[in-house]
């Protein structure tokens, strides 16, 4: 039977390498609802190209839509608007399987809601899960939906627990063996860069990665490797794994998505060239595979596979995000909106490099914990988070 999918983020990087792999499988997906949140004119090219049922805008951008819409005879696609119109579109009944792939606190309520209706949900936005942890394992758990890693390195982690790890209980402790799980790094662009000279890096450096094409806001988070921070506080929630269960290690080529160790002494790593068509189609295919484009790995093209220690000193948002999962509550939730708030100010050119994980921490040092109770506990102190991090930008323009 034919599955079919709402892409939340159908614009983005992910969204349209998600878009790619089931154009390739049209008998087994449909695309069902697709959602943008700028970049109009793309959105309606894939629906041109796709056929979906509907499609998800800013309410501000549905008169543009439709205009278009008509234009193209594309009419009789249904435009919802907001966020109502993306939690509608990943609770739909006719919705099977849901990409995930809204970057940022955005994707928050649509994920989960996606979650709680049950669905297969492919999980990309790993900024959602690093604020509502364990609302959204709990939710999964309870409405029996598979929540399952698009971020390459918990896909190739999840890939190399063993197959019943999931049914086991979940005490924080790793189980079936497992000791230690490796998250690997690239360490992004400006891995061996001194701090004086980060302090100089701009946004069209932090932008652009060795390995990986991918949308600003991930990229500037791999230079600054609060990536690397917000997927350990990821890896905890997804695998019920204590902070000190992952080791980051540095592997600037890429090759190894990360890697699994056993209590007999065995370490078993996933592989593949950096694309992210692999995880997103083992996501969605699981636990069959299908074909993608990706070529298969060429070792004698790879002859050095490196790995280091990371760098806490020049990139201090990986020990701040470390911290922020150690305490706990709505600490990963306010590193993540000071963070957005500070990545967004360094891509306008209102603040330097080193100034992100500056305004995370001092973030973090203004705002008292407290348990993330509830759903509307972390979307308070998201915002508070926001305000505090905004007038640290400001002060810091003055
Ligand atoms: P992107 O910037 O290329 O795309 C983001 C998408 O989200 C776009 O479709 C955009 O329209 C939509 N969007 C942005 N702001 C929104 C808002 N306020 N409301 C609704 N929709 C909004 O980003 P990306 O690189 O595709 O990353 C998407 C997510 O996947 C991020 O959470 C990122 O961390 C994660 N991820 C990306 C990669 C990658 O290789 N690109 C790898 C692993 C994980
Ligand atoms: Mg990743």
């Amino acid at each position: 039977m034919t599955q079919s999918v709402c892409i939340l983020g159908a614009t983005g990087s992910i969204g349209q390498s998600t878009l790619k792999i089931l154009q390739q499988h049209p008998q087994e997906y449909s695309v069902f609802a697709v959602t943008a949140h700028s970049r109009i004119v793309e959105l309606v090219e894939i629906c041109k190209q796709y056929k979906p049922k509907i499609a998800v805008v800013p309410p501000h951008k549905v008169d543009e839509l439709h205009q278009l819409f008509v234009q193209h005879q594309l009419a009789d696609i249904e435009i919802l608007s907001g966020e109502a119109g993306l939690i509608a579109v990943a609770e739909h009944a006719e919705t099977d399987v849901v990409m995930a792939a809204i970057v940022g606190a955005a994707g928050l309520l649509p994920t989960l809601a996606a979650v709680k209706a049950g669905k297969r949900v492919l999980l990309a936005n790993k900024e959602a899960l690093v604020m509502s942890g364990d609302i959204m394992m709990q939710a999964a758990l309870e409405n029996n939906a598979a929540l399952l890693p698009v971020d390459s390195e918990h896909n190739a982690i999840f890939q190399c627990l063993p197959q019943n790890y999931f049914s086991a209980e979940r005490n924080g402790q790793p189980k079936l063996g497992v000791s230690q799980i490796l998250l690997t790094a690239s360490g992004g662009p400006f891995l061996h860069h001194t701090i004086e000279r980060l302090q100089t890096v701009t946004p069209a450096q932090a932008c652009k990665h060795p390995n990986w094409s991918m949308g600003q806001k991930i990229s500037v988070d791999s230079a600054t490797l609060m990536n690397k921070g917000l997927e350990l506080i990821e890896a905890c929630h997804l695998f019920s794994v204590k902070e000190h269960f992952v080791t980051v290690v540095v592997h600037p080529q890429s090759i190894i998505h990360s890697m699994v160790q056993y209590v007999d002494g065995s370490t078993l790593a996933q592989m593949g060239n950096p694309d992210m068509c692999t995880p997103i189609a083992h996501a969605l295919a699981w636990p069959e595979r299908i074909q993608t484009h990706v070529p298969a790995l060429d070792l004698f093209q790879h002859s050095q596979l490196n790995f280091e220690e990371p760098d806490t000193v020049r990139f201090p948002a990986l020990q701040l995000a470390r911290q922020a999962m150690k305490t706990g509550g709505i600490t990963p939730a306010v590193l993540n909106a000071a963070n957005e708030i500070a990545v967004d100010a360094f891509l306008h050119g209102k603040i330097g490099f080193m100034q992100i994980p500056e305004i995370v921490e001092r973030t973090l040092n203004r705002m008292e914990n407290k348990a993330a109770a509830s759903l509307e506990v972390i979307v308070q102190a998201d915002q508070t988070a926001r305000s505090i991090a905004q007038q640290l930008v400001m002060d810091k323009g003055s």
